[in-house]
């Protein structure tokens, strides 16, 4: 018997959130999750679903002018309507809303559509003025976009209002050079807007390997994307016909109709009440948690972005889903940090898993690194005059496989399977070993030069 309302309260209903309630129960725990927004969290509703979608939605216009040098007959003039993919997309949304709710009720998991806050070490308190009581605190509550602070900047959007425009902007300058500035460039200028990039630094997707950057520079660049590097913001001034003035240092001003920020995001701890439990937060926000999700608060754990680690969805369910094994289901399970595969849905997408080829020079000394830099059938056929990269890092004593980074069409499918082999620490004779399957993108990677 416990003298607590719940076994476990989890605060978020995201992807690491639900996992860890929804198993944490099936393990036979007594679970409530409070969500003030909508069930699905950042991944579902605002992020990586829709964003997929929207992607899909504008590779059709590269799709309809590649179709035409395969035979098809389609009109010189195709019309593409805003309106009729942002309500599909945000059908969908409201279905997986619904399939994640209906996961949590159908194993007995209370939610509760309130904001809660930590109000002691077992305590939350909930909007409608009920505290509720807890022997297990789990924060799951994400993160926001964070927006640099400069005059104008509040005529600024972030992605989360992108799914929601009334039209696709003619011009929108996009600030910061990462996951989501890439990601929306791509499809914003499919959609037909031109598209301008502006990044503190002189870098695009930092962390990612700088040959694969590179490619999907030029390639944005021959596109018609507009790239300003090294340029400050200094004020946005909004005119009278509506048109946005940005002042950048080192560049012109730059006039658009809607610029979006995608500047990083920051966890989602303030007003929380983390200190009423004496829970630590680290210099940007984020609960400090040891490696079995526990912070300096006995009681109170924290999974996803809110304790900004690795800020992917795949890691917060896999955190959550740790949580809930080691302290409900009798198997104490750590998550493994190692070779996590990530993809930028650029336009074309680029994915990669393990050490980039600087990383793997300064922790392995001697390496060895084979390519494949070539134009996909398809695009040949097409008339398009876009190359795919692919490069290996290997450990120059071993041959073992430590990185592996790509560029070109549905490159993140293929890395996904590619990563197992990486993760298991095959080598590249042993990829070599494999007969290609032909005729494939994905038979370069064990024909690596
Ligand atoms: P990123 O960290 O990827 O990129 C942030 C960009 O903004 C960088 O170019 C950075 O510059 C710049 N920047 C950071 N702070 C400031 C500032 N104060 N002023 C001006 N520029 C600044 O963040 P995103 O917002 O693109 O995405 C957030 C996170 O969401 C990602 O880290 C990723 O983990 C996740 N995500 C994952 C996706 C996926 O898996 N496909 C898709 C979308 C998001 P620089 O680095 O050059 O210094």
């Amino acid at each position: 018997m416990t003298d607590y309302d719940y076994d476990l309260f989890v605060i978020g209903a995201g992807s690491g959130g639900v996992r860890a309630a929804r198993v944490a129960a099936a393990h036979g725990a007594k679970v409530a999750i409070a969500e003030e927004y909508r069930v699905g969290g950042t991944c579902v509703i605002r992020g990586c679903v829709p964003k997929k979608l929207l992607v899909y939605g504008a590779h059709f216009a590269e799709d309809l002018k590649d179709a035409r040098r395969f035979g098809w007959n389609v009109p010189a003039q195709c019309d593409f309507s805003w309106s009729t993919l942002r309500g599909n997309v945000m059908e969908e949304v409201d279905r997986i809303n619904g399939a994640y709710t209906q996961t949590l009720t159908s194993h007995h998991v209370e939610i509760i559509a309130a904001r809660a806050t930590v109000a002691g070490p077992h305590e939350v308190a909930l909007a409608d003025n009920r505290t509720v009581t807890a022997k297990t605190i789990l924060v799951a509550v994400g993160a926001h976009p964070s927006i640099p602070t400069f005059p104008g900047h509040e005529h600024g959007i972030t992605s989360n209002e992108a799914f929601h425009l009334p039209d696709v902007p003619k011009r929108i300058l996009i600030a910061g050079a990462g996951y989501i500035a890439n990601e929306f460039a791509g499809l914003f200028h499919q959609f037909g807007a031109h598209v301008i990039i502006v990044n503190r630094t002189q870098e695009i997707l930092r962390g990612y390997d700088v040959s694969i950057r590179d490619r999907l520079l030029q390639i944005s660049i021959m596109k018609g994307l507009e790239f300003r590097f090294d340029a400050a913001f200094q004020k946005i001034e909004r005119g009278d016909n509506n048109c946005l003035t940005v002042h950048m240092s080192n560049h012109e001003p730059a006039v658009v109709d809607c610029v979006m920020f995608a500047t990083g995001r920051s966890p989602n701890t303030r007003g929380l009440g983390l200190e009423t439990a004496g829970a630590e937060l680290d210099q940007h926000g984020a609960i400090v948690v040891d490696a079995d999700n526990r912070s300096t608060c006995e009681s109170l754990y924290a999974v996803g972005d809110v304790t900004n680690r690795v800020q992917l969805t795949p890691v917060a369910i896999r955190e959550g889903q740790a949580f809930a094994d080691t302290l409900y289901g009798g198997k104490p399970t750590r998550v493994d940090y190692d070779c996590i595969p990530s993809a930028v849905f650029s336009h074309p997408p680029l994915a990669g898993v393990g050490l980039t080829e600087a990383q793997a020079k300064e922790k392995l000394g001697s390496v060895r690194v084979y390519t494949s830099d070539f134009r996909p059938m398809k695009n040949v056929l097409a008339g398009r005059n876009e190359r795919s990269l692919y490069k290996m890092v290997c450990d120059g004593e071993t041959g073992r496989v430590v990185g592996l980074h790509m560029i070109g069409p549905d490159v993140p499918e293929i890395l996904q399977a590619a990563a197992i082999a990486v993760k298991a620490g095959l080598t590249k004779d042993q990829f070599d070993d494999v007969v290609a399957l032909h005729p494939t993108m994905a038979e370069e990677l064990v024909l690596m030069k």
